[in-house]
């Protein structure tokens, strides 16, 4: 499919702790009281220090789909935009459609906050569930829709925390 050619320049897959990447904003797989969790959540909570809970917890909550933007406080990256991913009940339950929002969402954080570079986790699929291989075809594709309107969005890193995982995003890269 040639459809995004040039879209598709601007992702990058890597193998990596996305506690460790200097891009400006990193996506943090939370849950809705945002209060943190374990998993990237708590390592995102760890390596930023204890000012991100008292910054998430004025914020309130997060639904499921939607994102909400804090300071990155001790990371590396500038800001983290924390998104609740859907918990996966078998498919049937609107997951798809709120993981697509998931993406949709942080994507529009991101570019009202003045993000060029952004790195998003496997949202949903480690204590969530949600199947690695039919998740990242949804990351994909609604990140390649949101990148060809908006040009701000200068490089979007997908973060694999396995080789298996990076296995199956870069399977899935091929498909588009
Ligand atoms: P969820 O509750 O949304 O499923 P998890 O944190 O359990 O969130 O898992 C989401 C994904 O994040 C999984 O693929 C997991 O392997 C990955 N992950 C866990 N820690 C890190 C990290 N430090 N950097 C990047 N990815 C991570």
């Amino acid at each position: 499919m040639d459809q995004y050619k040039e879209e598709k320049k601007r992702i990058r897959l890597v193998r990596a702790d996305i506690t460790k990447l200097s891009v400006d904003a990193i996506v943090n797989a939370a849950n809705e009281s945002l209060l943190g969790g374990g998993g990237v959540d708590g390592a995102i909570h760890s390596a930023a220090g204890p000012d991100l809970l008292r910054a998430c917890a004025a914020l309130k909550g997060c639904k499921t789909g939607q994102a909400k933007i804090t300071p990155g406080f001790q990371l590396p990256a500038k800001y983290v935009i924390h998104t609740v991913g859907p918990v996966y009940r078998g498919g049937m339950n609107k997951e798809s459609e709120l993981l697509a929002s998931c993406y949709q969402s942080s994507l529009a954080v991101a570019s009202h906050n003045n993000v060029n570079t952004i790195a998003f986790p496997s949202i949903s699929t480690g204590v969530y569930g949600y199947p690695i291989e039919e998740a990242c075809r949804i990351a994909i594709v609604e990140t390649l829709r949101y990148l060809s309107g908006h040009s701000e969005i200068t490089e979007v890193t997908f973060v694999c925390f396995s080789d298996r995982d990076l296995k199956i995003y870069e399977r899935a890269m091929t498909e588009f």
